[in-house]
């Protein structure tokens, strides 16, 4: 099944985890709603201006949400987000380009180290419901991960 033109459901649904603990990671069909929508408006279009597009981490099921000591008020779990990398293309690039072309609800650079282009990645979400276009930059402070507002280089 295919997300959107150059995305299958399999790209969005794969984890080393799941697969090692042999957790079944399939979507119900409301947050696959979700991720289409995600896919048309956000990771699509990023394909189209980058080209290759790495998904990182895609939706996560209770189960796999579980093993990974994830939030359950995760976005991934709703199917609404997903982390990416552009091979070639900064993150921080990714991150400012996506801030000015697409609609979105959240979009944070995550442990993006400046001068290492290839550091880090891009958490983007989409609600179909209604957008908050709300801009962080995660990082370590102390050991501890602190959110900031925009996008720091
Ligand atoms: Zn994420």
């Amino acid at each position: 099944m295919r997300l959107s033109t150059n995305f299958t459901l399999a790209e969005f649904t794969k984890s080393q985890t799941a697969t090692r603990k042999g957790l079944d990671n399939t979507p119900g069909e409301e947050h696959l709603a979700n991720a289409k929508e995600l896919f048309a408006n956000v990771v699509q279009k990023v394909r189209e201006n980058f080209g290759v597009t790495v998904i990182n981490s895609g939706y996560r099921g209770p189960a796999l949400n579980e093993a990974v000591g994830g939030s359950s008020k995760s976005q991934h779990c709703k199917g609404e987000a997903v982390d990416i990398e552009c091979p070639g293309t900064g993150n921080y690039d990714v991150a400012k380009w996506i801030s000015e072309n697409c609609d979105f609800d959240q979009l944070i650079l995550e442990f993006y180290t400046p001068g290492i282009p290839d550091s880090g990645w891009v958490h983007v979400s989409y609600k179909s419901e209604g957008n908050r276009k709300s801009i962080l930059t995660a990082m370590k402070e102390n050991g501890k991960t602190v959110y900031k507002p925009g996008l720091i280089q």
